[in-house]
């Protein structure tokens, strides 16, 4: 038997963010998840390279159903879309899901629940989490005008086609002459 739930205490720090669910009691219940990089770590193809965020969960149960919300606060580093350098994003967002307990899909009336069998034990939010962090990022994960790596972007610019310089054509050009011509026939 687990310890924890055995005296019957609830897991303030939980760091596998599994909630038991068997033998909770009708109500609201609060979790604290601390979300490191470690957690990102385990995912394939994460864009989150380190993570200092905090989950605080309520979880609501009722006679048949959950309510699951969270608070997610903290920040991520992720890469810099401009000059590829580590950039720190701060995070403040909440997420729910509504859980249904049903032995199969048939049970559900259709409904937008996730469907959990009564016979379950227990809730893992990792999916959950995960998932809305990503949703959260936001589209141009860039530095602020200014801070981003100059060393990096002079190499990037290096490969990258050099950017069009403005190609206003000066009094004592050439095409200075010219373009006046053009300016008068117009
Ligand atoms: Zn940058």
């Amino acid at each position: 038997m687990h310890p924890l739930k055995w005296r019957g205490i609830e897991m303030s720090e939980n760091k596998d963010f599994i909630i038991q669910i068997k033998g909770l009691q009708i109500g609201k219940h609060n979790y604290e998840f601390p979300i490191d990089g470690a957690f990102f770590g385990s995912f394939e193809n994460s864009l989150i390279l380190d993570a200092d965020l905090q989950a605080d969960v309520v979880l609501e149960k009722g006679s048949g159903w959950m309510n699951v919300s969270a608070d997610i606060t903290g920040d991520v580093t992720v890469e810099c879309d401009r000059c590829l350098d580590d950039v720190i994003i701060p995070m403040d967002f909440s997420c729910t899901m509504a859980v249904k307990f049903a032995k199969s899909f048939e049970d559900s009336d259709g409904d937008e629940f996730i469907i959990m069998d009564p016979a379950d034990g227990e809730l893992d939010l990792t999916q959950f989490l995960y998932d809305y962090v990503c949703l959260n990022l936001p589209l141009q994960k860039v530095h602020e005008e200014g801070d981003c790596n100059e060393e990096m972007m002079a190499k990037l610019g290096s490969v990258n086609a050099p950017v069009e310089k403005d190609d206003e054509v000066g009094e004592d050009s050439p095409f200075a002459a010219l373009k006046g011509l053009f300016d008068k026939k117009n």
